[in-house]
């Protein structure tokens, strides 16, 4: 078998390496005028997507970069499915259904509530409309009573720059409640000078981008019901669980964050980050039918029978969703468990060596409580070396490794830190490769002196605010 296999390439390899086309470059600006063959274009442009950084390798991402074989052959089934068209394949929407379900469940949606839910392509979508349904819904409650609805803002921690964007694509002043040295998220206290009446709502993030830690969810909504009884102020909350939603459930399931808290209206969650379905794939519930204003609802006829639509998105591929609902199948709440506290293991495993080199400090170190199955770490303040982290997370990229470098928000500017999100797929064994590779930096940085001048306040003049 292995030998016919290699023979089949050796044969598709002599047709596209000693074809007319193959000495020549691809074609860039222009539609080539005529055909070519596939097999030979297939090979040229797997040649170039080489590259691209192998994605196992990069550790600055929280989407999946494992499928299971089963999945491909799910997605290569669904390939010409349309998750909109719910008329012609509404197995693929009662499948979407389930997993909505599922997942109120797993959040804790109140029983008796009419709790409604779409997919969307990621978090980015989900949080959109979970924005916007938090501002039509204050929009709406100020209308009745007569009040001005012409500043509206948002109350929330350092968010992913989706929040940003929602912000200024819908004219909403972002009150991002800024950052301090030793405390990265929103808390309570910080929170409250920025709550007055055109808040629409406050936005708490399950998995921080920039360090990984939750923010204190609970903590929040019982502030928010004492600054009720003292300002007369009802706000409501939206929790963007894009990482967290599918990882507290199972590893911190006495973490009140989801929607045992009443003031908690709706919950967003990416499915191709901790859910572990392939890429392109998120979820928004709202804790009860009325949390959505009916205006963000379309209803549609010709698609065949009526259907209410409101995504952002019309034509979706559906491979996704079918694939989140194996995953539950296939792996069930045991194995989400398994897989992800294996993550965990590996998080703390990497913390412990990297504090033991000297120099780092770690900042967040994968603690189930605290976070996502992340690391995060710094430079300690008085280590006497030569390089920066931006330096440092170039020398990993010679072995391939992907590590960004980035500094904190607002207020923590000057503060440069390095993260690694441990997932599915990179376990132990890497990560002891890994470590292997941090040393080996280290031990070049000690014999090659490069950034004598370089402070590292100038270094942080770059922000990377990756996904
Ligand atoms: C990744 C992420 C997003 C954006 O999600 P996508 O699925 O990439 O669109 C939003 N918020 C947080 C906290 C994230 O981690």
């Amino acid at each position: 078998m292995i030998h016919q296999q290699a023979h089949i390439r050796d044969k598709a390899e002599a047709k596209v390496y000693g074809t007319a086309t193959s000495p020549l470059e691809l074609p860039k600006y222009r539609i080539p005028r005529g055909a070519s063959d596939s097999r030979a274009t297939l090979e040229l442009l797997r040649d170039e997507l080489f590259l691209d950084g192998n994605a196992k390798q990069n550790l600055a991402t929280f989407c999946q970069t494992y499928e299971d074989a089963e999945i491909r052959e799910l997605m290569d089934l669904c390939i010409d499915k349309n998750m909109i068209d719910k008329d012609e394949y509404p197995q693929t929407a009662e499948i979407e259904g389930r997993c909505i379900h599922m997942l109120a469940n797993l959040w804790n949606g109140p029983e008796g509530a009419n709790t409604l839910g779409t997919s969307t392509v990621g978090s980015s979508e989900a949080c959109m409309l979970g924005g916007l349904a938090m501002y039509y819904r204050w929009k709406e409650r100020r209308q009745r009573a007569g009040q001005d609805t012409s500043r509206p803002n948002l109350v929330t921690g350092p968010v992913q720059v989706c929040w940003e964007k929602f912000a200024r694509y819908w004219d909403i002043e972002l009150r991002q409640v800024p950052m301090e040295e030793g405390c990265y998220g929103l808390t309570p206290q910080a929170m409250e000078p920025y709550l007055d009446e055109n808040t629409i709502g406050v936005v708490t993030t399950l998995g921080l981008t920039f360090t990984g830690q939750y923010e204190p969810v609970e903590d929040l909504c019982h502030a928010l019901d004492r600054i009720q009884q003292e300002k007369g102020l009802d706000l409501e909350l939206h929790v963007d669980g894009a990482s967290g939603a599918f990882v507290a459930p199972f590893c911190a399931p006495d973490l009140k964050w989801d929607f045992r808290n009443p003031r908690v209206k709706s919950i967003s969650t990416s499915g191709h980050k901790f859910g572990l379905a392939p890429l392109g794939c998120g979820f928004i519930l709202w804790r009860d039918k009325k949390d959505l204003p009916e205006r963000l609802v379309f209803r549609v006829n010709y698609l065949g029978g009526e259907m209410a639509v409101f995504q952002l998105n019309f034509s979706r591929p559906a491979g996704q969703v079918i694939a989140q609902y194996y995953q539950f199948l296939r792996l069930g709440f045991a194995g989400y468990q398994m897989i992800h506290m294996s993550c965990y293991e590996t998080a703390q495993y990497l913390a412990r060596e990297i504090e033991k080199m000297g120099v780092f400090q770690v900042i967040f170190g994968g603690d189930p409580q605290q976070g996502i199955p992340a690391i995060t770490w710094r430079l300690k303040p008085e280590a006497a070396v030569s390089f920066n982290l931006y330096d440092f997370a170039d020398r990993l990229r010679v072995r391939g490794w992907q590590v960004p470098a980035y500094s904190l928000p607002q207020n923590a500017q000057d503060i440069v830190v390095q993260r690694i999100l441990v997932r599915q797929g990179f376990g132990r064994n890497l990560a002891q490769l890994l470590v292997g590779d941090f040393h080996r930096a280290l031990t070049y940085f000690q014999t090659h002196r490069i950034c004598d001048n370089l402070t590292q306040k100038e270094a942080g003049a770059f922000n990377h605010n990756g996904t």
